[in-house]
């Protein structure tokens, strides 16, 4: 990865290299932390610019909330932390990981140690490559099922969670795709590993209702808003796997991964096998947002 100068560590901004924690750290055996995924982009004008901060921490801290963790710091204190450690790394651009967890203290799984936060920021440039973005995908959907609603917590981003990403990602990359699309318990689709997903039929955008175990992203947020004001239809609705087969068009959102077509599944081509004019209408309108361009979606960008 892409170093920076310093990352934000309970309070503090440290060197890069001395953002450290001890081995015996309850989240990294037990894997109780939350964390957000934020970008920050050069704007039309000139200054840069973090897309939807006040969501992205208030998540944060619905996901601490859920997992009974106090972060030990006002709201608006990350806020401020988050751009300070991005004017710290003299970053124009680039992904922001806050991130907080039960530190050092007691073992056992119930124990409650002192929570510690940290806030890096990086380059990162797109998620699911730039021939992905521009030419799509091709997905596989992964043999493990997404979290059930009552085993997990599909509100909360909580770090441990995550194994159930990271196995399905490692399936899907390792048998040539560039990423996987996870079924819910019941067999409808739910969402890639780290990303929401779409499917547009007849000019009709389709994506699980936020009932399925699939996280309320704010990319997913953000475009059903555009959508609406483009004029597109939207349904939030579950449907089957092979309703995306036949899908005419296929895309996912995330923080990370932008608004990134998916042109293949299970080896069909979905509609033309190309990026569709739905997708890249909400894909431009989306780079429009995120770099400022489009006056009315201007409360969503926090300039630093
Ligand atoms: N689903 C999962 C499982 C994710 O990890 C992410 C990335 N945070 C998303 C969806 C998209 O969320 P957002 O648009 O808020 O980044």
């Amino acid at each position: 990865m892409d170093k920076a100068n310093k990352i934000w560590l309970d309070g503090k901004l440290v060197a890069w290299d001395d953002a450290k924690v001890h081995v015996l750290t309850h989240a990294l055996h037990y894997g109780v932390g939350v964390f957000e995924g934020i970008r920050a982009y050069k704007t039309a004008g000139g200054r840069s610019a973090v897309f939807r901060l006040r969501e992205h921490m208030q998540r944060l801290y619905d996901s601490a909330h859920v997992l009974l963790m106090e972060i030990p710091y006002p709201i608006e204190r990350l806020h401020e932390a988050c751009l300070e450690t991005l004017r710290a790394n003299g970053q124009a651009e680039g992904y922001i990981r806050p991130l907080a967890f039960f530190g050092y203290g007691s073992m056992g799984v119930g124990a409650v140690n002192p929570v510690q936060v940290t806030i890096a920021s990086w380059p990162w440039g797109a998620y699911l490559s730039d021939e992905g973005l521009k030419r799509g995908i091709r997905a596989k959907v992964s043999s493990f099922n997404r979290l059930h609603v009552n085993v997990n917590m599909v509100r909360a981003k909580v770090s441990g969670q995550y194994v159930n990403s990271f196995l399905a990602n490692r399936e899907a990359t390792l048998s040539g795709f560039d990423e996987a699309i996870l079924l819910d318990t019941d067999g409808y689709v739910a969402e890639g590993s780290g990303e929401n997903l779409y499917i547009v039929k007849d000019g009709t955008i389709f994506t699980p209702p936020l009932s399925s175990p699939v996280l309320a992203g704010i990319t997913r947020d953000s475009v059903l808003r555009i959508a609406k004001d483009q004029g597109i239809p939207v349904c939030e609705q579950k449907f089957t796997r092979d309703t995306m087969y036949l899908a005419d068009e296929l895309f996912m959102t995330g923080t990370a991964a932008e608004v990134t077509p998916v042109r293949e599944v299970d080896h069909r081509r979905i509609g033309r096998g190309e990026p569709g004019p739905v997708t890249k209408k909400i894909q431009e309108e989306y780079f429009k947002a995120v770099h400022g361009e489009t006056p009315k979606y201007e409360s969503w960008l926090t300039y630093y």
